[in-house]
């Protein structure tokens, strides 16, 4: 990673150095200069996103990072965490299992139904095998239990950054779900079929998490952006039974839904 240094290659010869006019343009210079030395040799600044309500915790981490030469952003809770990370590149993402607004593990689904591929790292404070599992079965990449130590924090976000690209192609039993052409292919459903945008993220989300059984409000929070009707679950639900065939989703009764098996 390039350390930024201060320019000093000097002025063209013959200009006489003014350092309140040049100064700006020096900077410009060597911001770019940097810049591009990185995204050249393939270094430039990781970017990382920080999804934490202690504040005390992502101030410290924010610093950690940025000492580390990462470019770091940080988001409390977890609605501004997924939307920031709808809408922002990250190379890796350190995000807290309980958060305020939308909880930690809904967020890791919601940006896989989404086929957003960044890495996750998971912090939680809670040590039981369910919580770990959870988050794990939802997407995530690592968990780490807190309290941590920095150390393995960084060592854990740098094996997270040499992982290849994730896969945009989401595959349960005989079922493949491929997350930038919508398409569904496999021995489940026989020939292709096209979904629309949002019935390709409501069975991205069952599909990421197999065996769970997730309610509405978990669906709607995962899948449907901005939408606060449980009830266009259910219909969408129906749509992708109409086509993908009935057993594509189960109801689970008195709890909301699930992948169907084959
Ligand atoms: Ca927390």
């Amino acid at each position: 990673m390039p350390t930024k240094r201060r320019w000093r290659g000097g002025l063209p010869n013959g200009v006489n150095p003014c350092r309140r006019c040049w100064q700006p343009i020096l900077q410009a210079f060597e911001d770019f200069a940097w810049h591009a030395r990185g995204v050249a040799d393939g270094t430039a600044a990781p970017t990382l996103l920080i999804v934490e309500d202690d504040r005390a915790l992502s101030a410290m981490l924010a610093e950690v990072f940025t000492d580390e030469g990462y470019q770091v952003d940080v988001a409390c809770d977890g609605q501004q965490g997924l939307h920031r990370g709808l809408t922002g590149r990250y190379d890796a993402m350190i995000l807290d299992r309980g958060l305020p607004v939308m909880d930690g593990v809904e967020v890791v689904a919601a940006l896989r139904s989404r086929g957003i591929p960044t890495p996750i790292l998971v912090l939680t404070a809670r040590g039981a095998i369910a919580d770990r599992v959870d988050g794990l079965d939802a997407g995530a990449e690592d968990y780490l239990v807190k309290p941590f130590e920095v150390p393995e924090l960084l060592a854990r976000i740098r094996a997270l950054l040499r992982r290849p690209d994730a896969d945009s192609t989401l595959r349960v039993d005989g079922l493949c779900l491929d997350r930038v052409t919508r398409t569904v292919s496999g021995h489940r459903v026989g020939a292709d079929v096209e979904l629309s945008e949002r019935e390709a993220a409501l069975l991205a989300a069952l599909m990421v998490a197999p065996a769970r059984v997730f309610t509405r409000g978990q669906l709607l929070n995962a899948a449907f952006e901005g939408v606060d009707t449980p009830g266009v679950v259910d219909t969408y639900v129906h749509y992708l039974r109409r086509k993908l065939g009935r057993g594509i989703v189960r109801t689970v009764h008195g709890t909301g839904y699930r992948l169907g098996s084959e």
